[in-house]
């Protein structure tokens, strides 16, 4: 038996990772693991490299490293094309691999919605590669007196990149966060939304809400008010857009079922709507809820979604019957900076340092193998007790 799992992100992964644990009775399934990237990338953490807080190595563990040990096999490889009816994958390089199931969990990607410039001039915010182009941009800019930044997109991703470019470029930074809508966070509540404004206000970051994009140029953002014609133009030298989420277009071009919104429609056990042996989840799939919602795109969400994956697999090998996924929400954190950060738990509001250290915790508690933990968890701790060593010792 062969389970195939394209993706290894929080859905990918941790689906390989728990099925690996499994004690499995008879025949163990061989897994196949498979992603373009050799490593595994802890996005949440991904702006803690642009201020030095973090190392690549902490947020993006080599994918060898975390599977040792589990049986998992590995392949890095780019995937051009899939075929749910063979429960199969095409890669770039010409090969073609095939399972009795498919785990369908490539993510989403950064859309342009056909607004011209932002291919060339902008940055979106989701990859490592991404970061380091951000990284290289902002040193060349540093050498300037004022570093001119523009973010699209004033969602959780645009609010926690301005603070920590604005803590990283103090005085220098100029910083300005566009969005058509009206407020800073629109899927968030008050106990994010309201210490977020707080944070921005602190490093002078200019909300220029109500805006359209129109186009990008290699000078700046060339928008409109929602209500106006007149366009203006807002010079940056540092572009970056960050306005969502949409399915890849080797998604978009397969059989499998989509919604209105073009993500694989996924049964409520995470089963492709018309292909049962191929499973989606994450950032691509539009899985139901039993409240009649649909589940949110978050890495939470799919880290929950994984557990389920790996039961309706082995549910699914063994002719058991499977689980419904059940989503449950423990919160939402953001980053505000270096220092700082907010969480919404359970209804109740937390913002400042400790949230900013709850925030690390939780993260470190996400990692996906137990020695990363540790040596990641190491690191922090070591760091801190240097920092306040040197703070003691100067003052
Ligand atoms: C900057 C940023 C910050 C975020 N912060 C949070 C947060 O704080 N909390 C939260 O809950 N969510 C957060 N999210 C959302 C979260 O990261 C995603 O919802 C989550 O990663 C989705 O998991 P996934 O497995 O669907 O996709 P991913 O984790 O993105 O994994 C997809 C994997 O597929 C691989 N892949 C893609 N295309 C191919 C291909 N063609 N061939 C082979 N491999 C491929 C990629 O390399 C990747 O490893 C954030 C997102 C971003 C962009």
């Amino acid at each position: 038996m062969k389970i195939l799992i394209v993706g290894a992100g929080f859905g990918g992964l941790f689906t390989a990772l728990a099925l690996s644990q499994y004690p499995w009775k008879e025949e163990r399934p061989q897994i196949t693991l498979v992603d373009r990237e050799d490593r595994f990338l802890f996005v949440p953490l991904l702006y803690e490299l642009l201020t030095g807080e973090l190392q690549t190595w902490e947020i993006a563990p080599p994918l060898v490293e975390v599977l040792e040990g589990t049986g998992v096999e590995f392949i890095q490889g780019e995937v051009k094309a899939i075929d749910p009816d063979q429960q199969a994958c095409m890669l770039t390089d010409g090969r073609t691999l095939e399972g009795d199931y498919l785990v369908v969990a490539i993510g989403g990607q950064t859309p342009s919605f056909g607004i011209k410039g932002v291919t060339e001039y902008a940055i979106p915010f989701r990859t490592l590669a991404h970061a380091h182009r951000v990284e290289q941009r902002l040193r060349e800019l540093e050498q300037k007196e004022y570093v001119r930044v523009a973010i699209v997109g004033a969602g959780a991703s645009g609010v926690e990149l301005a603070c920590k470019i604005g803590d990283r470029l103090g005085s220098k930074g100029v910083i300005s966060l566009l969005d058509r809508a009206d407020i800073v966070l629109p899927n968030f509540d008050e106990n994010l939304r309201k210490p977020a404004i707080k944070a921005l206000e602190d490093r002078d970051v200019h909300l220029m809400m109500e805006k359209v994009i129109e186009k990008i140029t290699e000078e700046g953002v060339v928008y409109r008010s929602v209500d106006g014609e007149a366009m203006e133009t807002l010079p940056a030298g540092l572009i970056l857009w960050t306005v969502g989420t949409a399915v890849p277009e080797l998604i978009t071009q397969s059989s499998l079922e989509k919604d209105e919104r073009g993500y694989i429609q996924v049964t409520s056990t995470l089963q492709s709507s018309n292909y049962p042996r191929v499973f989606a989840l994450g950032d691509l799939a539009s899985c139901p809820l039993p409240e009649g919602k649909k589940a949110p795109l978050s890495a939470q969400v799919a880290y929950q979604q994984a557990d389920f994956c790996a039961w309706n697999l082995w549910a699914s090998i063994h002719k058991r019957p499977l689980l419904e996924f059940r989503y449950f929400e423990l919160g939402t954190l953001i980053s505000l900076g270096t220092t700082q950060a907010a969480a919404s738990i359970l209804g109740y509001g937390l913002s400042g340092p400790v949230a900013h250290i709850l925030r690390r915790l939780v993260y470190l508690g996400r990692m996906p193998s137990s020695k990363h933990q540790w040596q990641v968890g190491v690191n922090w701790l070591s760091d801190a007790l240097v920092r306040n060593l040197r703070t003691w010792a100067s003052s």
